[in-house]
């Protein structure tokens, strides 16, 4: 593989996975692993969730399972961290009880968290293969919401 990384986005992309540790927040990843271990109870909770928010802080969250379609983790995070302020989250991770480390989100959260953070940076794999991704590359040619309100066009 070359190093000379170009401009481009692809070559960016293969530059991190190359080096696949340096933009992981292993913090981020022990306060979800934490929750996980200590608040996941029987079969409503049974996920942890992690955000890195812009201004540094972390905020944690659960799902609630409901067969109806209770929230991932994920989901209970955007509002948990909304609720303390944190409006702009840069790192999301997602580790599931009893052991099971980092577990990648569903189709349904990539696409939220994808609308509500264009941004974002999710941890996904798991030990030595754990890496920080652009949530657009886990959508790859999705549906931008954001991109077809057309209150605007006059
Ligand atoms: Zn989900």
């Amino acid at each position: 593989m070359t190093t000379a990384a170009g401009p481009d986005g692809a070559s960016a992309a293969e530059s991190r996975e190359a080096d696949p540790g340096a933009a992981v927040d292993l913090e981020l990843v022990r306060a979800a692993a934490e929750v996980a271990r200590t608040r996941c109870r029987g079969d409503n909770h049974t996920m942890a969730a992690a955000a890195r928010a812009r201004d540094g802080r972390i905020v944690t969250a659960v799902n609630a399972y409901h067969f109806t379609g209770g929230p991932c983790a994920e989901l209970v995070l955007i509002g948990t961290a909304a609720a303390q302020g944190a409006y702009e989250l840069d790192t999301v991770v997602a580790v599931g009880d009893r052991d099971r480390g980092v577990v990648p989100p569903c189709g349904r959260c990539r696409q939220v968290l994808l609308d509500y953070f264009p941004t974002l940076r999710i941890i996904v794999g798991d030990g030595d293969r754990m890496r920080a991704v652009p949530v657009a590359e886990l959508l790859p040619e999705t549906y931008v919401w954001a991109d077809h309100q057309m209150d605007d066009v006059s």
